[in-house]
């Protein structure tokens, strides 16, 4: 399945949005009306109540499956970030493909690939969702990076999570795009600030639940930049894959249904261009993972 969040265009209340080909059922709305029980009209209750949710909005897809009429058009609604708000900081992994290993030696100096997962995090508050303005920062970064990333949604709490049973935790996917300031990551050391200015984070257009994807580590991901490919590879090239990096993060540490994940980026960020590129205003960005589909960004004007 597909989730959204989604606010309808005449400044409406946010709902949990199910997406069945180019329309958006009401999940909450489709629940009362087919008399199921209460599926959650928000997306982080929807993944804490767990298996019994997925239930109804399974039983809502196949009832309205071929119902042309069911919900709203997509192209009537605003998407915001699948989870607009997470409850705690979302978990990054820097530095997890070797290529952009190889070409953060600007920033990074000549390491060797590291031999266990380097974790960050950024703020809820950089959260944006697909179509939103990417502020502009100007005043504070002259080097604004793109770095698209496949995104995990934890879906079940754990500790000391066992690489093997890893991917049961997993509620679903998304693409990311971990917006970095590299000057203020370099000038700062720990790359919490560089990466967690207000709006650095990017998360959507949905939530493609884990059933659908039988292996992440088989998923094409790209970028653009005003149309012009910037960045592609797979997740196979991952250093730590989504099983081991679940099982490194939650060592001596709960996860929490909810929690958000960024896997790492793969080479091709404005950083290791020569000369290096950072965004402008008015760029737009767009991360895909064709699976769960694309982000797109303008970067706000001033
Ligand atoms: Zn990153």
């Amino acid at each position: 399945m597909r989730l959204v969040t989604y606010r309808e265009r005449d400044g409406g209340a946010d709902h949990l949005g199910l997406v069945l080909g180019e329309r958006v059922v009401n999940l909450a709305a489709a629940a009362k009306a087919l008399a199921l029980p209460d599926c959650h009209d928000d997306m982080a209750a929807f993944i804490r109540a767990g298996e019994p949710a997925l239930a109804c909005a399974r039983a809502i897809a196949a009832r309205l499956a071929g119902d042309s009429a069911a919900g709203v058009a997509l192209g009537d609604v605003q998407l915001l970030a699948p989870i607009p708000r997470p409850a705690r900081n979302v978990v990054c992994v820097g530095l997890n493909y070797r290529e952009h290993v190889a070409e953060s030696k600007s920033v990074q100096g000549d390491a060797p690939p590291p031999a266990y997962p380097v974790f960050f995090t950024k703020p809820p508050s950089c959260v944006i969702g697909p179509g939103a303005a990417i502020p502009w920062h100007g005043h504070v970064s002259e080097a604004i990076d793109w770095e698209v990333e496949l995104a995990v949604v934890i879906g079940r709490e754990g500790r000391d999570i066992a690489e093997p049973d890893a991917l049961s935790h997993v509620f679903g996917y998304t693409v990311g795009n971990d917006i970095t300031a590299r000057d203020l990551q370099q000038r700062h050391g720990q790359w919490y600030k560089g990466k967690s200015l207000d709006g650095f984070l990017p998360l959507g257009p949905a939530i493609v639940t884990a059933d659908e994807i039988s292996d992440p580590q088989a998923l094409d991901l790209c970028l653009r930049v005003n149309g012009a490919e910037k960045q592609r590879s797979n997740t196979s090239l991952m250093i730590f894959g989504v099983a081991r990096l679940i099982a490194e993060w939650s060592a001596g540490m709960t996860l929490f249904p909810g929690d958000v994940l960024m896997t790492g980026t793969p080479s091709g960020v404005g950083m290791g261009r020569t000369p290096p590129e950072w965004l402008r205003p008015g760029d737009v960005v767009e991360a895909e993972i064709p699976a769960i589909g694309v982000l797109r960004n303008a970067v706000e004007a001033p």
